[in-house]
């Protein structure tokens, strides 16, 4: 606060009248500013003797009724102006607070319980419901409002493996491993997904995305004659508008390799090489270049040999972008955020 309004403030001081942050704030203010702190006390000393005389002019006044019954009940009445009755009794009987060694400005107990004590409860209430939270979900992957993220973004359950090994996502099956069968039990990843993040940026590559499927992406339906359904899909971005991508065998042709531009793409997330004979079952980009229009993003899913991606069903027009997938919520030990 400046002098300019703390001086204002000083008669309504003097007179117990200020809330409490006003006069915690003018308080501070004087104890660093021997102007004010001087105004301030000519105008306490002022009032004090302009009590005085009153007292002694009208002796059945109000200020010497209540100087009298505080001299007789030392504990104030909850409701009276505590820090005016103080000053005015002090006045009558004490000449030493006029020393500036007193405490006139002390902060009455009553006046600190009030609503405002209640909102820096509840501040500091959430403040520690912040920090547990912070500790509760690991301090290493949580950025600055990624507990705000948490609470706002939307969770979805992986349905199918084609985003493996990155999310998880099957019922019971048996796999081959180390020359026997193995039974793996079901698993479903709990994925957060940010429906805000495409708002202000636009989809990068690799970002991991879910978005509905354009109709002929429901092979099965189309397949039985059915109408086709737009199923909520998994899917990473692997070709921006503007890229030529194709997918063809790589040069020793010992599987697949996605090309974008003519240059090879390095997918360290993928579960397996890309079979190298995906070209002959999928249809776009697999036949020769695909160029992306503005708006058009190429997908694939990580489990390459097990996704109906892209390939299969050509581009993905942005407007069917549902939002990006941040991080795996559950199991806890696969929680997890993606950059
Ligand atoms: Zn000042």
């Amino acid at each position: 606060m400046h002098c300019k309004q703390v001086r204002p403030l000083l008669n309504a001081l003097a007179d117990g009248e200020l809330n409490f942050w006003q006069r915690l704030r003018v308080t501070r203010h004087l104890r660093g500013c021997a102007a004010c702190a001087a105004e301030a006390e000519v105008i306490r000393q002022l009032g004090a003797e302009a009590s005085a005389w009153r007292g002694v002019t009208a002796p059945n006044s109000l200020e010497a009724r209540i100087a009298a019954a505080i001299a007789a009940n030392p504990e104030p009445a909850p409701s009276s102006p505590t820090l005016a009755s103080d000053r005015r009794s002090h006045s009558q009987e004490d000449p030493s607070m006029h020393s500036p060694s007193a405490a006139p400005f002390a902060i009455p107990r009553s006046l600190a319980w009030r609503w405002q004590t209640l909102v820096v409860g509840l501040v500091v209430f959430a403040l520690t419901l912040t920090v547990c939270a912070r500790v509760y979900f690991g301090h290493s992957s949580l950025r600055g409002l990624e507990v705000v993220n948490w609470l706002f973004s939307d969770q979805y359950l992986v349905p199918s493996e084609s985003m493996e090994p990155t999310l998880m996502g099957h019922e019971d099956r048996t796999v081959f491993k180390d020359g026997h069968d193995v039974l793996e039990a079901a698993v479903h990843d709990v994925i957060r997904v940010d429906q805000w993040a495409y708002r202000h940026a636009t989809p990068q590559r690799a970002d991991i995305i879910v978005f509905k499927a354009p109709p002929g992406a429901d092979q099965e339906s189309l397949a039985l004659h059915q109408p086709p359904k737009e199923n909520t899909l998994i899917k990473r971005i692997i070709g921006l508008p503007g890229d030529t991508i194709e997918v063809k065998p790589s040069p020793d042709g010992s599987r697949c390799l996605v090309y974008i531009n003519g240059k090879p793409l390095e997918e360290p997330y993928i579960k397996e090489p890309m079979d190298k004979d995906q070209p002959s079952i999928a249809r776009f980009a697999t036949q020769g270049p695909l160029v992306l229009k503005p708006g058009q993003y190429f997908v694939l899913g990580d489990n390459r040999n097990n996704s109906n991606d892209s390939r299969f069903w050509g581009v993905l027009v942005v407007d069917r972008v549902l939002g990006k997938v941040t991080g795996i919520a559950w199991p806890l030990h696969r929680r997890r955020s993606f950059p």
